[in-house]
């Protein structure tokens, strides 16, 4: 097989397991397409990366740039995976700690270009003290994958690290009190990409009260790293339309990162 073929072979495989993976079981039957009428199997959508400060208010307003909190940080030393954890400690900050069987830190290479960033641990994530372990976990294993990446390329964390009672979304003092590490993990991490998973990720480092569907589809800045926000998967699960934008957005960080992108 030519090279090119294989190429579109290994991106049609990984876009049907994806589409799979979302409970999608058929593929339509389409007439022969004529020239014209062609379907565009995927949208491709230009990445915005162009910097414009929120207060300078220039064109594009919707784009957020951030700086790091910089009074969390010594500014002559960047803290280690370890030593941050090492910090954290068996940490009582917040009542989150009262219903903790494990404290769910981070997993994945620490080296990454890019870290997905979600909410806090659920059931699966607090028994086994590893992030995105569940249901949500196993569809994010799958977008990875299908941006031609491996679990174990990425980094992937959260905003608080315990669960939360019930799954509830964490309290603004318990966001508060756990984001500082964090924005400490990501730091050190120094990724190429952000992915923030849902409002929540968004709403701790972008500083923003703005919509998830405002925020989704083209990169914000967070301390010069490129960030975009997309829909938890907790929320494609339950939500099989949020897929297609979600898609489209993890191609727009593939083009950043230098990924094969699926061919039109
Ligand atoms: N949802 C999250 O936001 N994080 C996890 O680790 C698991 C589910």
């Amino acid at each position: 097989m030519n090279t090119d073929l294989k190429e579109i072979v290994e991106e049609l495989k990984r876009y049907l397991e994806f589409q799979q993976s979302m409970g999608i079981k058929t593929v339509p039957a389409q007439k022969i397409a004529t020239q014209e009428s062609a379907p565009t199997v995927y949208e491709k959508i230009e990445p915005r990366t162009e910097i414009i400060d929120k207060k300078t208010n220039q064109a594009d307003e919707d784009i957020i740039t951030i700086e790091e909190p910089v009074n969390l940080f010594d500014a002559t030393k960047t803290m280690t995976l370890e030593e941050i954890r090492g910090e954290i400690g068996d940490c009582t900050r917040c009542k989150l700690h009262e219903g903790r069987t494990n404290l769910v830190f981070g997993d994945g290479n620490p080296k990454a270009r890019l870290v997905f960033v979600g909410e806090g641990p659920g059931r699966d994530e607090d028994m086994q003290g590893k992030p995105f372990v569940g249901r949500s976990g196993k569809l994010l294993t799958k977008i990875i994958e299908a941006m031609g990446l491996k679990r174990e390329d990425v980094y992937i964390c959260n905003v608080v690290k315990c669960r939360p009672p019930d799954n509830r979304t964490p309290e603004p003092n318990e966001m508060s009190t756990c984001e500082q590490f964090l924005f400490k993990q990501i730091r050190f991490i120094k990724p190429e990409v952000i992915v923030c998973l849902g409002a929540t990720a968004a709403k701790s480092i972008l500083r923003t009260k703005a919509s998830l569907g405002s925020l989704r589809g083209k990169f914000h800045m967070y301390s010069g790293t490129k960030l975009m926000v997309t829909y938890h998967p907790a929320a494609l699960l339950r939500n099989p339309h949020f897929k297609k934008p979600a898609w489209e957005d993890m191609q727009v960080v593939m083009k950043e990162l230098g990924l094969p992108l699926p061919k039109n």
